[in-house]
């Protein structure tokens, strides 16, 4: 897995939310927050989202754009729930 810094979101992941609202991917937690399972077109990919140590956003996928230090859409699917359940607990 390739960590890519995610500095700036709403840019980065422009291609990938976009491609979200095409192919409907699911997402679900893998075992605790930041941990996501995506499932695109049949496959399963685990993302995490996290901070490093200096306070930096990154992001994880295991498929082979990550590799090639993209952002793929599984991470804008992570990122998109990712902001719902931090939203929610906040509220709660
Ligand atoms: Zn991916």
């Amino acid at each position: 897995m390739f960590k890519l810094v995610l500095s700036n979101p709403e840019k980065q992941l422009k291609n990938g939310f976009e491609k979200c609202r095409q192919m409907h991917p699911k997402v679900s937690i893998n075992g605790a927050i930041g941990n996501y399972h995506v499932i695109g077109n049949e496959n399963k990919y685990n993302v995490k989202l996290f901070r490093d140590e200096r306070g930096q956003k990154i992001a994880e996928c295991c498929c082979k754009a990550n590799e090639n230090g993209m952002f793929c859409y599984h991470i804008a699917a992570a990122v998109l729930a990712h902001t719902g359940i931090m939203r929610q607990r906040q509220a709660a």
